[in-house]
């Protein structure tokens, strides 16, 4: 009798990868290079996506940490996560020339961090000590802003009026994770004021959705992205809370390890937001290696969102379509 091989199935989750704020930041680095020639700098990570990163370096974009490694005059692009007003400034200072590609819905954290902080709050900025984009928001009011990392950090908070407080998050934090930590915090002050629209974008948890939908059926769930993906990292945490037996985060392909296939009848798929589709494609290809052949897409949600290119970018495209 032959021995029994169960069915192997790829459950892919869908909305998965790139979001509109990882589209427009990564066009806004190509078109620059098309507009502008080699070399363009990049203040950090574009995304968080080693290979988008090695791709964009490939076409003459470098990158670096602060703005002081820029030459003077040179241009200089923001990534998607933000930067903090003193940024700008030292940008200015060394006369360099800007594209500023940080996400629209970081702005809006951003813009509400000011309105806030302008009327006297304490801001309670929930989110990953260390993170850039954390690092931005804070940085608009740091007098204002204490950061609140996850449940353990809300014991160390005090504010001067607890009828005058407000909390704000990172845009890629785990949805079911902030709700406990609010709810502790209102515990703390029951008069916390909740911020004016969700900063939890909707990629973060449209994608914490659909993996949800498809953890209960798969007993390994890999989730495409790089180990410095927030947003990704939390898909891998999210997937083991909603019935994954195991999940594993991984840049490519060729990090996935054979042993975790076996015995495992259903694998479910999915990626951060900053993850080129081309790589999913490579997982899907070597899990058909392994058998597992029977792929069903699962979708959750339709996504429509766009974000046009940076201003000041499309300001100069046009100008040279005119010309
Ligand atoms: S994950 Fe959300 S906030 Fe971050 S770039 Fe994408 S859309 Fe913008």
């Amino acid at each position: 009798m032959e021995p029994y091989t169960p069915a192997r199935r790829v459950l892919v989750a869908k909305p998965r990868g790139y979001c509109a704020g990882v589209d427009r930041a990564v066009e806004a680095v190509e078109k620059a290079l098309d507009q502008y020639g080699a070399p363009i700098y990049v203040r950090k990570q574009i995304v968080h996506n080693t290979h988008v990163v090695r791709t964009l370096e490939a076409r003459g974009a470098i990158f670096v940490e602060e703005t002081e490694e820029v030459p003077e005059g040179a241009i200089v692009v923001f990534s998607a996560h933000g930067v903090a007003p003193s940024v700008h400034d030292e940008a200015a200072a060394r006369q360099l020339r800007t594209v500023d590609a940080t996400c629209p819905l970081v702005t809006k954290v951003h813009n509400e961090a000011k309105r806030f902080a302008a009327k006297d709050y304490d801001i309670l900025l929930i989110g990953h000590e260390g993170h850039e984009e954390v690092e931005g928001t804070a940085g608009e009011a740091p007098e204002h802003i204490q950061l609140v990392d996850g449940l353990d950090g809300v014991d160390q908070v005090s504010v001067r009026d607890p009828n005058r407080v407000v909390w704000l998050s990172q845009t890629t934090l785990s949805v079911d994770e902030t709700t406990e930590t609010v709810s502790r915090l209102r515990e703390r002050f029951p008069n916390l004021i909740d911020p004016p629209s969700d900063d939890i974008c909707y990629a973060t948890s449209n994608r914490q959705a659909a993996v949800k939908q498809i953890a209960a059926e798969s007993q390994l769930v890999i989730v495409v992205g790089s180990g410095n993906s927030s947003n990704s990292k939390r898909l891998v945490e999210v997937a083991k809370d909603y019935g994954a037996a195991a999940s594993y985060l991984v840049d490519d392909a060729s990090f996935i390890q054979d042993e975790w296939l076996d015995g495992v009848g259903t694998v479910g798929v999915t990626s951060g937001a900053s993850v080129p589709e081309e790589l999913v494609d490579g997982v899907l290809r070597r899990l058909a290696e392994h058998g597992f052949t029977d792929v069903e897409e699962v979708e959750t949600v339709k996504e429509s969102m766009r974000f046009a290119l940076p201003h000041e970018l499309r300001r100069d495209l046009r100008a040279s379509s005119a010309s």
